[in-house]
């Protein structure tokens, strides 16, 4: 038989991290390549979910979510960002930052509009694009004095007549940029001028370093009513497997996305909407020590492998470092990262996956920090070998 699968969606065949996690489990490799923490959300959290269950809220929650959770985020969104947005037509409950991305392109974008993304990018945007038959547009985040940034004159030339949204990820993944308030202004400017959709990815949200504020770019002049901002409880509570999210926007982008999202999977799943509500309400101390721990974490693997030869972004947010592999010899990130197993017994991402240009991503790998120390250290003492090998002029 041909391939059953729809044209649009032939270019996305399995995902990178289900051939680097089973290459991790083949060769019992440390996995330092999907961002997944290896330790639990906070315990009074968890405990709410198991009550929700054997407290029978186990039926179809409203198609907008539990008016709980939309309590809890409005009262989030007010004292955290000064973000005023109504429970009852504003906030939509998703499954998932992934679900919200989708239905908000799927809802949003007529066959043949343009989005805009920031390459590296994470994978679900080119391939919700692709659903939508609308078309990706990258623009190129680049490495300048030590952080990945934008060129303002590339971004203002990918918008065209067509141009419908643009997507933007702060803190970004993979690159670990926390946008700046003038990047964030330069692209804010865009939107007003040009008329079109922010969709910003804000699953980051708390996890910024050295005190990097996140600014949502709702917060600034005109975009409230421009913007659908997305967020997750996945990284924010190390409940990735929850795969409960929401946005905030306008009424009447709410209510388009919803109108999407009522056919995908009507409403999201009733018991971790409860958990999380409490999780924003009585948790955030919790996720402030996450957040500690995680910067700690962030600087043990950038030492690491600094010691061990690759040149480390440092990133200002999420659970990536990224790397450049060449001063140790190697140009190939997708080549390197699957021999990395037998060379070092690590397993990583190699970071061109995430580019509509892979050339521009050839030589970066990016590791994941969310694992406990131990693993790490282990990471880094094997890597170590790397640089030895390629001084050995292997
Ligand atoms: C993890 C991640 C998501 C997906 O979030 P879910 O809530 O698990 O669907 C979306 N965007 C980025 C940048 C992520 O890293």
């Amino acid at each position: 038989m041909n391939d059953p699968l729809v044209a649009r969606m032939r270019a996305f065949g399995t995902t990178i991290f289900a051939e680097m996690s089973a290459l991790a489990l083949r060769t019992g490799s440390i996995n330092l390549g999907q961002g997944f923490p290896d330790t639990d959300g906070p315990p009074a959290m968890l405990e709410r979910a198991i009550e929700a269950v054997r407290g029978g809220r186990n039926q179809y929650p409203p198609g907008p979510g539990l008016p709980e959770l939309r309590e809890a985020v409005s009262e989030h969104r007010k004292d955290h960002y000064g973000l005023l947005y109504d429970p009852d037509g504003e906030i939509l409950v998703t499954v998932g930052a992934t679900e919200a991305i989708a239905a908000s392109i799927l809802a949003l974008c007529e066959p043949g509009d343009e989005v805009i993304a920031f390459e590296p990018y994470y994978d679900s945007y080119a391939a919700s694009v692709a659903l939508a038959g609308a078309v990706l547009r990258p623009v190129t985040l680049r490495p300048a004095e030590g952080r990945f940034t934008f060129d303002p004159a590339e971004l203002r030339a990918a918008a065209g007549p067509r141009t419908r949204a643009i997507l933007v990820n702060s803190p970004h993944n993979p690159a670990g940029t926390v946008f700046t308030r003038e990047e964030l202004s330069v692209i804010a400017g865009l939107c007003v001028e040009r008329d079109l959709i922010a969709i910003t990815d804000e699953v980051y949200e708390h996890l910024t370093f050295d005190g990097a504020p996140h600014i949502p770019l709702a917060t600034l002049p005109e975009m409230r009513e421009r913007t659908v901002m997305i967020s997750s409880a996945g990284k924010t509570f190390s409940v990735t497997g929850w795969k409960t999210g929401w946005i905030c926007a306008p009424r009447p982008l709410v209510r388009a996305v919803q109108t999407v999202k009522q056919f995908l999977t009507f409403t999201a799943s009733a018991p971790w909407q409860l958990a999380v509500a409490y999780g924003l309400r009585h948790e955030l101390d919790w996720v402030s020590g996450l957040r500690d721990g995680l910067q700690a974490k962030r600087d043990r693997l950038t030492a690491g492998l600094t010691a061990a030869g690759f040149d480390v972004y440092r990133p200002a947010g999420t659970y990536f470092v990224q790397t450049d592999i060449r001063p140790l010899g190697f140009t190939d990130g997708l080549a390197l990262t699957r021999e990395l197993p037998d060379l070092a017994g690590v397993v990583a991402i190699p970071t061109q996956v995430f580019y509509a240009h892979p050339e521009r991503g050839r030589h970066f790998v990016r590791f994941a920090f969310c694992k406990r120390d131990e693993v790490i250290d282990e990471a880094v003492a094997r890597l170590a070998r790397l640089g030895k090998e390629a001084g050995d002029g292997e």
